[in-house]
């Protein structure tokens, strides 16, 4: 028994030090929520982005057949400007996002850029060509340098600390003692909210995509944080087309379009000042926002006074 008990362990050691190396890449899928079955068709070629012109045509997608979540879906983000997608919680805006990437199928209807279908290229090509801001930014177990540096593994030391210039997130890594080579991520540095997701922008600033995704993030930040991830979101969003999940309302106002999105089917749209004007479901959602935030300022005044 004891002879066998040896390479057991050994095994075992084997087996933990292999799951530590995959939980990266694990942490990876997640945040990309990948799933399996899609696949590249045979011949699929590289997706050609000329101008970065991105179109939903009538799409009707479900995770689950009966229970649809776009039902018929059309909108386009001509090259270089930006569209908002806003709506309620499970309304399918992160679902949206999700299908440009063609992380799924969609059932009917087609979601092109420069007149590709996303089904016909290959996943690698159109995955390279959209950069992604997601809400909740997983870290890796590694320096805050090779942080960054994931958005183009190939760039110089120089290039990732302007990245971190542009983020808005240069200041903080130089204060602290280790400056870039701090360790962040689960068994290092925690970053806030706000830091990770500048984390997020400079390794999209490093890797420069035609295509843009801004999933913004639900959880409210401080009136400062804001203003500077606001600014660096600008800056990334300059000249690309950019897709905006709005959970909340700030970055949308300077947008081209806004679509309100409702069960599934787009309920109203145009700009900021046009649908203020409408009266409807988006007047509604940024008076209660509104409300929500002058109630927040308050208690943090009140704390700050205590
Ligand atoms: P929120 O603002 O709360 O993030 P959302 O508008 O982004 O919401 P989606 O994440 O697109 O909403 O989800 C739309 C609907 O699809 C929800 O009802 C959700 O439960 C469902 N859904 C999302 N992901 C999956 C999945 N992987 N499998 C099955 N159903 C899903």
């Amino acid at each position: 028994l004891m002879q066998l008990s040896i390479p057991l362990n050994f095994i075992g050691f084997v087996y933990r030090e292999i799951r530590q190396g995959l939980t990266d890449i694990e942490q990876m899928f997640d945040l990309l929520d990948v799933p399996a079955e899609v696949k590249d068709k045979p011949g699929a070629r590289p997706l050609q982005v000329t101008q970065g012109n991105v179109r939903f045509d009538d799409v009707v997608f479900a995770y689950d057949p009966d229970r649809p979540i776009l039902k018929g879906i059309s909108f386009e983000i001509p090259a270089g400007r930006t569209v908002a997608i806003v709506g309620p919680s499970g309304a399918g805006k992160s679902t949206i996002s999700r299908l440009l990437f063609r992380f799924y199928d969609i059932q009917r209807g087609a979601v092109t850029i420069d007149g590709q279908d996303v089904r016909a290229v290959t996943q690698e090509s159109l995955r390279a060509a959209i950069g992604m801001v997601p809400q909740d930014t997983v870290l890796f177990n590694d320096t805050i340098a090779y942080n960054i540096r994931y958005g183009r593994p190939d760039a110089s030391e120089q290039e990732v600390r302007r990245a971190a210039e542009l983020a808005q997130i240069g200041p903080f890594i130089e204060s602290l003692p280790e400056g870039y080579k701090t360790m962040v991520g689960e068994r290092g540095l925690k970053l806030s909210g706000g830091e990770k997701q500048r984390v997020a922008i400079a390794r999209t600033i490093l890797k420069a995509p035609p295509i843009l995704i801004l999933d913004e993030a639900t959880s409210a930040l401080d009136t400062h944080t804001e203003q500077e991830i606001q600014a660096a979101l600008d800056l990334v969003s300059k000249g690309r087309t950019t897709l905006v999940i709005a959970h909340r309302l700030s970055t949308v106002i300077g947008a081209d379009e806004i679509i309100v999105l409702k069960d599934g089917a787009i309920t109203e749209r145009g700009t900021h000042r046009a649908l203020l004007d409408r009266g409807g479901l988006y007047a509604e959602m940024w008076s209660r926002q509104l409300e929500a935030s002058e109630a927040e300022e308050r208690l943090r005044r009140a704390r700050e006074t205590d």
